[in-house]
């Protein structure tokens, strides 16, 4: 098997069969084999059902996982990871917002140059608003900024790469996963290529603001231990402030003395003091809970149902 496309795909009903129709059309006369891993992320409508009738007409070869809930893209992709069989395994939305004919370029690249592993997309334009642009870019600046890891600004998880890398990635079992910086993380060489996202096929995006934020902060927190040190400067500034205030009120109340007022002060004083330490045990929290999570070593998901092509009788 020379190619796996891994197809992550919750509430995609509508999609699933024109996206192996897109398949099917951009690779024939490919000269190669491939298959496709559809991971069906515990999606509440018919999906599984057209996965199922997908795989018995094996049109390709066809294999299904199928979670038990919604475990998120990440636990999909890794679920795909761990079943795909080919020599190149390649990650793909199943919204046809990514064009298949893209990963045969992938493939060719790869074909064509032994020292790259991993092929990746970035979107070159993108059809969103300023306001969620400007976020996501300050995001960037700040994870490069505090992480260890290097994340290319555009590119998404549209990539094509060899089995060693997918190997290595699965040999990271974090139940936080952050795949960017996974990728990132592994290390290879990777060739960034540009794509033009379309439009979403039927359907809607499962993103919303507030779970991108997190995502976010799981990107950050999961690669940098950055912001626990920022609690450390802030507890420094603080406290260094606080000294010289207090030599400030001894010196007023020995040559002075004080008449009992300052009312605003100490107000804004609890206030600062109660919200910077707020923050910081927030940001102590955030670790806590992740190594809470990681310690009771839960699986990354859980596959219900796994059909493989070689099962069908
Ligand atoms: N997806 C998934 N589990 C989820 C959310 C999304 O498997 O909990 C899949 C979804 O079906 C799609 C891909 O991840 O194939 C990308 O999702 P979406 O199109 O909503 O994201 P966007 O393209 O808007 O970034
Ligand atoms: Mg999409």
């Amino acid at each position: 098997m020379k190619l796996s496309l891994v197809v992550p795909c919750y509430n995609e009903a509508e999609n699933v069969l024109a996206f192996q129709e897109a398949v099917l059309e951009a690779f024939a006369g490919c000269g190669y084999d491939y298959e496709i891993v559809f991971v069906d992320d515990g999606s509440k409508d018919a999906t599984l059902h057209n996965l199922k009738k997908l795989y018995k007409a094996q049109a390709c070869p066809v294999k299904v996982v199928s979670f038990s809930r919604n475990f998120g893209k990440e636990a999909g992709i890794y679920a795909g990871m761990t079943h795909a069989s080919g020599e190149y395994i390649s990650l793909i939305d199943a919204d046809l917002q990514q064009r298949p004919e893209i990963v045969r370029d992938m493939v060719k690249i790869l074909d064509e140059k032994p020292d790259i592993d991993v092929v990746a997309a970035y979107q070159d334009r993108r059809g969103e608003g300023k306001l969620l642009s400007f976020f996501k870019k300050c995001f960037y600046k700040i994870i490069n900024k505090l992480s260890n890891v290097t994340l290319h600004a555009d590119a998404s998880d549209f990539r094509t790469f060899r089995r060693s890398v997918a190997q290595s990635m699965l040999e990271m079992t974090e139940w936080h996963r952050f795949s960017k910086g996974i990728f990132s993380w592994v290390g290879y060489s990777a060739e960034y290529i540009p794509y033009t996202a379309c439009a979403r096929k039927a359907g809607t995006s499962k993103w919303s603001f507030g779970k991108l934020a997190n995502y976010a902060i799981d990107g950050i927190i999961g690669f940098s231990t950055r912001p626990l040190r920022i609690a450390t400067y802030l507890g420094g500034l603080t406290a260094f402030a606080a000294l010289i205030y207090m030599i400030v009120v001894v010196l007023q109340k020995l040559i002075v003395g004080i008449d009992v007022a300052g009312y605003a002060t100490i107000i804004v004083l609890i206030l600062l003091l109660g919200s910077m330490q707020l923050f910081a045990i927030g940001i102590i929290g955030e670790y806590v809970g992740r190594t809470f999570e990681q310690s009771k070593n839960r699986p990354i998901y859980i596959a219900k149902e796994v059909l493989l092509p070689e099962d069908k009788e």
